[in-house]
């Protein structure tokens, strides 16, 4: 292993086969043969290292693993078939009915989903929490708090959370400090480095960053790590060989491709800025942001994602959106194509009116996921847009 992410990205590859090839092969085969009975015993009594079945592991799975452990600064971990998958399997490995969780309230909305309409049912309870505010949160930790479910930067508020008092608060209380990466990729913020104990991913986002594949991880101690393993070789979540192989391609170029979407995208939210008729403009390496110096001092760059709030509220974003001619309308981010999306009619039109507002999800914001295409024609596109909508 390097002391450089570049490095490890590409190099953190599977032993070579007899083919002595130079990029790695995929493994698509459901379970693999053991030379003798009693080898078999082995492997299976866990004296014995050894591939048995792709629900447990795969050469193409403990690849991607193993780099993105190196990435993150990991013991240990599990890739899923998805983001939530990855998101479901972190509490659901660690916690048990009676259990209380301290969630921001700006989580992903399926995440939200998992907290308010399904642990409840198995008598699992959370509060939400205001994510900037982190000096409130301690008054709301209860005798059976047992996780903070945290996200920063945020989907699609871009708020941060401080994570080194995050620790620290976590550490004092015995917490699972438990955190979605996604956003930010290990390249822009190692949460682990400031004291957080398990990092989930929606690999579908930046990692894979070409919009190709679904997939998550989730990366820890050996400890914690251990019943999330258990929890994913029993119910089954395991990703698939093809998709662990394209994602362990894909990480091979994830650091060039995000200082790209991080400098296109500063451009333009300098320049959105500065242009009449939007109310406000969100990222996290404008010194305008509310937490632009905790942005400094915990990520390398403001990552891929620039928020925008139009005037003229729900029926303008739409408008906005219909008036797109390269910028693709679709429900995905951290793609090489520019993808816009209004959350208030879309990803959050689940949730109430008030929900939404207590998420920072105004019905004129705007979510733009800033791709590789040239910064000039994506400006472009964005301001024949405005001024269509208008
Ligand atoms: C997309 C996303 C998820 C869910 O990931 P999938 O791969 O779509 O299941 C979770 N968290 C964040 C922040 C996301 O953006």
């Amino acid at each position: 292993m390097s002391e450089h992410f570049e490095t490890n990205a590409i190099r953190g590859q599977m032993e070579r086969t007899g083919y002595n090839e130079h990029s790695a092969p995929v493994f698509m085969s459901s379970s693999f043969t053991f030379e003798s009975a009693e080898r078999m015993a082995a492997a299976f009594a866990g004296e014995e290292e050894g591939l048995i079945y792709s629900r447990y592991n795969n050469p193409n799975t403990d690849e991607l693993v193993a780099k993105v452990c190196a990435l993150e600064g990991a013991e240990d971990g599990v890739a899923t078939a998805s983001g939530m998958a990855a998101v479901f399997s972190s509490m659901a490995a660690h916690l048990k009915a009676g259990d209380h969780v301290l969630a921001s309230r700006a989580v992903f909305g399926s995440t939200h989903q998992i907290l308010t309409q399904l642990l409840p049912r198995w008598g699992i309870t959370h509060t939400y929490v205001a994510p900037e505010d982190i000096d409130t949160w301690e008054r709301h930790i209860q005798p059976n708090t047992r996780m903070l479910v945290l996200e920063s930067p945020s989907n699609p508020g871009l708020t941060l959370i401080d994570l080194e008092k995050a620790a620290a608060l976590s550490r004092k209380h015995g917490l699972i400090f438990n955190i979605d990466n996604c956003f930010a990729t290990p390249y822009l913020q190692r949460p682990l480095d400031w004291g957080a104990d398990l990092v989930v991913h929606s690999a579908t986002k930046w990692m894979d960053g070409q919009g190709r594949a679904l997939a998550g991880l989730i990366v820890g101690s050996k400890e914690l790590i251990e019943p999330v393993r258990f929890f994913t070789r029993h119910t089954g979540p395991a990703l698939s060989p093809f998709n662990a192989w394209l994602l362990s391609k894909s990480l091979e170029t994830l650091a060039v491709r995000m200082d790209r979407h991080c400098l296109n995208a500063l451009e333009l939210a300098r320049r959105l800025e500065q242009q009449p008729g939007i109310q406000k403009t969100l990222y996290p390496f404008l010194p305008s942001h509310p937490q632009y110096e905790l942005a400094q001092k915990q990520m390398r760059q403001g990552g891929g994602i620039v928020t925008i709030e139009v005037e003229g509220g729900i029926e303008r974003g739409r408008k906005f959106l219909n008036a797109l001619q390269m910028c693709s309308r679709s429900a995905n981010l951290g793609d090489t194509r520019t993808i816009v999306t209004h959350p208030a009619s879309t990803t959050h039109s689940k949730l109430t009116e008030t929900e939404r507002l207590a998420s920072g999800i105004t019905p004129g914001l705007i979510r733009i996921s800033v791709g590789l295409e040239h910064v000039d024609d994506i400006w472009s596109d964005l301001q024949q847009a405005l001024l269509l909508s208008q």
